[in-house]
Order: C-alpha cells, then structure tokens, then sequence
C-alpha cells in the first residue's frame, strides 16, 4: 500500500509505504506553536517506509523543555508546509501531517488506532460542542467561490 501526499506549494511530495502505527494527535504547547493552531495530527509510520520526493525538506531541531530530547521538525523550504518530524525519544520513526496525504479517507477510526496525547492543554474550542457555532462550511456566503 502506497499514500502520497504533499506540501501546500506541491514542491515537496511524498510517498508512505505499508500501514501507519497510529495517528498522534497532539494538545502539547509546543505543537499548538509549531502547527499554529490547536493541536497537531501526525500519522506514525517508520522512518525507512517514507520517502521525498522534489524540493528537500528544511529541518530545525529543537530541545523539548518537557523531555530534555531532540525532535527534528521538517518543512517546505518554499511555503513553509509542516512535514512531519523525528524524534531522539523514538529512533527510527518519522511523523507525517494527517492534513497533508492527497487522500486522506484512510486516516480513519475504523482503520487506524487514534491517540491523543498531552490533554491536559487541550484547548476547550477545539472540541465542537453544543456551545460554539458549528456550520459545514464558512459562516460568509459570500467566501464561496459557487453554489456548489
Ligand atoms: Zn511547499
Ligand atoms: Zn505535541
């Protein structure tokens, strides 16, 4: 089994190869900075069975404050996609963004084992409750590009 997927810019593209170990999805500070939104979503897949394609993927390490360990965070040189990362803690597995395969139906909870992780600064708006606004799709009509 084969997915592919890619970057916002389509410079960077990728192929996953077998079945992923699970989807992390992560409330962690430091992945609600790095995503820049309220948690990250990464497919777990060992490091050998994901392969680039394109442009190289840019990389920063950075020292977890929780851990003390690396983790080696890759993007699209060119528009800045978040493209997974690889951890000191876990040798030899490679996170893909659950937002970036080009189909994404097999990321699934009849599929794959979710997890979510670091719960304790889950932010509250990010679960959809009888509490917030909720609609399928942008609250202006007008940001529609047709009836569709
Ligand atoms: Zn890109
Ligand atoms: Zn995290």
């Amino acid at each position: 089994m084969e997915r592919s997927g890619q970057c916002v810019c389509g410079s960077v593209r990728y192929i996953c190869v077998g079945e992923p170990e699970r989807v992390t999805i992560c409330h962690c500070l430091w992945c609600q900075r790095r995503t820049g939104t309220a948690f990250g979503a990464e497919v777990v897949f060992q490091e050998q069975n994901v392969s680039f394609s394109g442009l190289a993927p840019a990389s920063y390490r950075h020292t977890s404050d929780e851990s003390g360990r690396w983790l080696e965070v890759y993007f699209c040189p060119r528009c800045g996609s978040n493209l997974g990362f690889t951890l000191e803690a876990v040798p030899g597995v490679r996170t893909v963004p659950a937002g970036t395969f080009d189909d994404a139906a097999f990321l699934n909870t009849k599929h794959v084992k979710f997890r979510h992780v670091f719960a304790r600064t889950r932010r509250e708006w990010s679960e959809l409750t009888s509490e917030v606004e909720v609609y399928e799709r942008h609250f202006r009509p007008q940001w529609r590009k047709s009836a569709a």
